[in-house]
């Protein structure tokens, strides 16, 4: 009963690693407090890396079960939680 109020929930992006073999999944590597972006680098052979903002460092897209992870951003709905971080 009662009004139900839907409040903006931001959908936040969610940006995971996720082996292709036994989708296992990581949290994107952090540089600098952020997450880095994945980028493609290279003409002929593309390669994917990840890049910090802020220092422009790149690293390899680790492997699991013997091959590069797949990255992928999934929206997340954030539910009622907590900010702890202050
Ligand atoms: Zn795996
Ligand atoms: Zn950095």
């Amino acid at each position: 009963m009662g009004e139900y109020m839907f409040r903006g929930t931001e959908n936040k992006i969610k940006k995971i690693l996720k082996c292709g073999v036994c989708s296992h999944e990581l949290p994107v590597p952090e540089h600098h407090g952020n997450p880095m972006s994945w980028v493609l680098v290279g003409s002929f052979r593309k390669k994917e890396l990840f890049k910090c903002k802020d220092c422009g460092y790149f690293m390899e897209i680790p492997l699991h079960c013997g091959l590069t992870m797949l990255y992928s951003e999934v929206e997340e709905e954030e539910e009622e939680e907590e900010d702890a971080n202050a």
